[in-house]
């Protein structure tokens, strides 16, 4: 018998995963699922940006090992990108790190900062892969409850101190995954003072930053004075460009911790495949106008859906930004006993609000991840279980 390492053991089981298996099985017994509850943008990547890897994969230079740490014109491209869209400076070569999505850098910086015995604040509800970085360091996490009744923003002021003692890194993430919360500058600037206060990191992550609602673009937290000071932002192609496969991600901002997260990537992967990041430069470099496309759809969405939910008597504040629905869950049920209803008897896929964290019992998300006709036919089917109103 082998023993994994305890490091390990204590990961959590992958969230996801599961409830890709449970809709997976349900939609294999022939049932005609609709599936809200994984973040997978359903509509493809744009056509320049496909075509570009087409040419590009025939570049002999990209067949060989990558240069370690990325090409320029990637680093070059991203930078370009925030100066245009949130007047945000970054030196390519020393505030920018190339990363295989997201998650390997949200992963990773728990690694590069954080020792055991140190903590790390993390939002509840919140993205279940925060967790999962702290575990392989070996670190502790201290919860910070997202409060509607806050806005969905932490409460610095609630952090019990012994924590806050301890802490070396905290996760912000606005547009919020699940709650569809926004952040202000107000509450960034608050965060740059707490953090100066209290020696603690900022990871913004910002997977969700492209997509916010009623003509309101969501802020940088690098926007803030003396963010880069604190900490660094996570930016990823996956949901501006629908590039989720294609695994582009970013950290962006602070130089030390850019250094720490390409060290590790070094000795991990080298970079992605040139074409990829070829590709990639195009979506960032090129025109814009698919963006605003995807704004406008996912807007759209959301109003057919809320719309048809309002009718059957389910109420909620519409999401401001990122893709998701955060809606409460009806009397008599838990966030998970809703989730299998909805699953068994209307064939609708949702995530329940515990995956995310304590604070996320009571809720369920939904992925405005289908086109708007079967959004409507979702109201329609929880409509005929007669649960509200
Ligand atoms: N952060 C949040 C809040 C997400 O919801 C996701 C993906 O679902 C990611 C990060 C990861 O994105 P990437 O595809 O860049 O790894």
């Amino acid at each position: 018998r082998i023993e994994p390492a305890r490091r390990l053991t204590s990961l959590p089981e992958q969230f996801f995963a599961a409830l890709v298996g449970k809709a997976n099985a349900r939609a294999a017994t022939g049932r005609d699922v609709i599936n809200l509850g994984q973040g997978n943008p359903d509509r493809p990547t744009p056509r320049t940006i496909v075509e570009k890897l087409k040419t590009a994969s025939d570049n002999p230079l990209y067949h060989k090992y990558p240069p370690f740490r990325g090409f320029r014109f990637l680093k070059e491209a991203v930078a370009k990108r925030y100066k245009e869209d949130y007047n945000v400076d970054l030196d390519p070569d020393t505030e920018v790190a190339v990363l295989f999505g997201g998650k390997t850098g949200l992963v990773e910086i728990s690694q590069c900062l954080l020792n055991p015995g140190d903590v790390c604040l993390v939002p509840d509800p919140g993205y279940p892969d925060y967790w999962s970085g702290v575990a392989l360091a070996e670190a502790e996490m201290a919860f910070m409850p997202l409060l509607e009744s806050n806005g969905f923003l932490p409460d610095y002021e609630a952090i019990p101190a012994d924590k806050l003692a301890r802490a070396k890194l905290m996760f912000l993430n606005y547009p919020n995954n699940p709650t569809a919360a926004v952040a202000s500058r107000s509450f960034y600037e608050e965060t740059v003072r707490f953090a100066e206060q209290n020696n603690v990191v900022v990871a913004s992550d910002f997977a969700y930053g492209a997509i916010g609602y009623d003509g309101n673009r969501p802020v940088s937290f690098l926007e803030t004075p003396g963010a880069k000071d604190v900490g660094i932002e996570f930016y990823t192609l996956s949901k501006s460009y629908n590039m989720a496969g294609w695994r582009v991600g970013f950290a962006l901002g602070n130089k030390q911790i850019v250094e720490m997260l390409n060290l590790i990537q070094d000795h991990y992967y080298c970079s992605l495949f040139g074409g990829i990041q070829e590709a990639a430069a195009e979506a960032l470099a090129g025109p814009q106008h698919s963006v605003a496309e995807l704004v406008r759809v996912y807007e759209s969405r959301r109003d057919a859906l809320y719309d048809g939910l309002a009718a059957i008597g389910w109420h909620a504040p519409k999401p401001a930004g990122s893709f998701f629905c955060w809606l409460p869950v009806p009397q008599g049920f838990t966030s998970a006993s809703f989730a299998d209803k909805l699953l068994e008897e209307a064939d609708i896929v949702v995530a329940p609000g515990i995956g995310f964290g304590e604070h996320g019992e009571g809720f369920v998300r939904l992925g405005l991840l289908a086109p708007e006709e079967r959004l409507r036919e979702v109201a329609e089917r929880i409509g005929r279980l007669r649960i509200f109103g």
